[in-house]
């Protein structure tokens, strides 16, 4: 029988365990922090769902879903509001809409894209020019900027292309990889050289199978915590949990070994699924090379700010309501917020009648040192720039202040290259084994299917 150690409690170690004690693998977790799930936190507040890290996953992506219908909470997937999806973007002290037809930061409509305040018309000129795109396929990785700009111009990528990877991935565009980060863009400008064609003839094709419009994101009724919940109930006896930090990893018996809280805690089977950096700092004694690697990954760090209002104060007439699903700022008029989703707005089963509430990202690469601010600080620069930007003139009545320092990692201009090297390196090391979202995508399903990989590494190809 195989003993596995799982370094981290988040989504890709929990997945992990989940799908040993599935294949009948019992796992033991070391985790550092008081509570599993890792960033996925949820929180009750005056009868409010609180997510003090990710809100929701990717329709997309399967393997969220199918975990959770494994998990028997299918009757409580819920998706977002489509129906009153807007997103406003500020630009020039305005807060001005998204144009109606964009797909990230691609065009699909003609009339919205004439009409925008949110672009100049040098910018509408040039992404009306783009259809006319020849391909000119590329070998080599560059950054989402360089990107962007060849088919729509610079403005694209500041107003964007900018403020939109920010509110994902608190990343700058111009060094995040185009390849990891906007993979079928590629493909699809590569095919059809204009990268609004590709777009519009992937989407004409998904009409002629009559594919019914989902989601684009969904969560669960009671947050994301609940799927946290129900994994580690679902694992039961099959796991044990030792709260505190692996301080060290040796090779031993043709194993390993990891050092917590002072004992040593033997393992035949390592799966490392913490932070790439929290890895690399590990392996130094087991490959050099690999650490080395693992620490080229860089992180960007994070804070969610929510507060909670009451409606009535948010007054119709002359201030702006809250309208949509929220707002971004781009890093051109950026002071501290990066983003603010209107939570009631976004989701249902979140935000009871009569209260509001704002959920405000910050921090991200260009804004690491906010994390260091005290929470009375941040709360007034948020409510300040709340009152510039949206006219928010109401009194929070609750606030929460949540920080991840170094939880997202960044895929950077050849991160694939740098990938496959790590990936070699792990092969070629008998027992030893990565999950997390510093490898094949950053979301809660990519997670999951790499927590669900390196437990099918463990089981053996029989449990699928
Ligand atoms: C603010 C924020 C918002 C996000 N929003 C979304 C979203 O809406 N949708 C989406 O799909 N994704 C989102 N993401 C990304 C996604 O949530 C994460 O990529 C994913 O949850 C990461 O899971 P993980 O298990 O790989 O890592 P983590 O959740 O970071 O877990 C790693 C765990 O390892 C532990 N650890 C590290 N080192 C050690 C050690 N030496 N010993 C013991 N334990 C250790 C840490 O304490 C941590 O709990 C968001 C991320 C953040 C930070």
């Amino acid at each position: 029988m195989p003993e596995v150690v799982i370094i981290g409690g988040g989504v890709s170690g929990l997945s992990t365990a989940y799908y040993l004690a599935r294949a009948g693998v019992a796992s033991t977790i070391i985790e550092s922090r008081p509570r599993l799930g890792g960033v996925v936190q949820t929180e009750r507040v005056d009868g409010c769902v609180i997510e003090a890290g990710p809100d929701s996953f990717l329709s997309a992506k399967p393997a969220a879903l199918e975990l959770i219908r494994e998990l028997g909470l299918d009757g409580d997937v819920i998706g977002s509001n489509d129906h009153l999806r807007r997103t406003y973007v500020r630009r020039g002290g305005r807060l001005v809409p998204l144009p109606d037809g964009l797909l990230m930061m691609v065009p699909t409509k003609i009339l919205p894209l004439v009409t925008t305040r949110l672009l100049g018309w040098r910018t509408k000129v040039r992404m009306g020019m783009e259809l006319l795109r020849a391909p000119k396929p590329k070998a080599d990785d560059e950054s989402v900027a360089e990107f962007i700009e060849e088919h729509y111009g610079a403005e694209a990528v500041d107003y964007l292309a900018e403020p939109l990877l920010s509110g994902i991935y608190g990343g700058d565009p111009r060094e995040l990889s185009v390849t990891s980060v906007l993979g079928r863009f590629v493909e699809l400008a590569n095919q059809y050289g204009s990268l609004t064609r590709g777009v519009l003839a992937e989407r004409a094709k998904a009409a002629r199978r009559h594919a019914a419009p989902a989601p684009l994101f969904r969560t669960m009724k009671g947050g994301l915590g609940q799927m946290v919940e129900a994994m580690t109930g679902a694992i039961g006896g099959r796991m044990e949990v030792r709260h505190g930090r692996a301080e060290a990893v040796e090779r031993a018996d043709g194993g390993f070994r990891v050092k917590v809280a002072g004992d040593w805690v033997d393992a035949n089977n390592l799966v490392m699924a913490c932070e790439a950096h929290s890895a690399s700092a590990l392996l130094a004694g087991v490959d050099g090379r690999l650490a080395g690697l693992l620490g080229e990954v860089p992180y960007s760090s994070s804070m969610t700010v929510a507060l909670g209002f009451e409606a009535g104060e948010f007054p119709g007439a002359g201030v702006a309501r809250p309208d949509g699903f929220g707002f971004l700022v781009p890093k051109k008029e950026r002071r501290r917020l990066v983003a603010c989703t209107w939570v009631g707005t976004k989701f249902p089963y979140r935000v009871p009648e009569g209260k509001v509430v704002a959920r405000c990202f910050l921090g991200g690469r260009a804004d690491a040192a906010v994390l260091e601010e005290p929470d009375e600080a941040v709360i007034a620069a948020v409510t300040g720039e709340l009152r510039q930007i949206a006219g928010v003139t109401a009194t929070p009545r609750f606030t929460r202040v949540f920080r991840w320092p170094r939880s997202m990692a960044q895929y950077t201009v050849g991160h694939p290259r740098r990938v496959a090297a790590i990936e070699a390196r792990v092969a070629a090391i008998p027992g030893l084994h990565l999950a997390g979202n510093a490898y094949q995508g950053i979301g809660i399903p990519d997670c999951i299917r790499m927590g669900r990989q390196a437990a099918r590494r463990i089981t053996g190809p029989g449990d699928r």
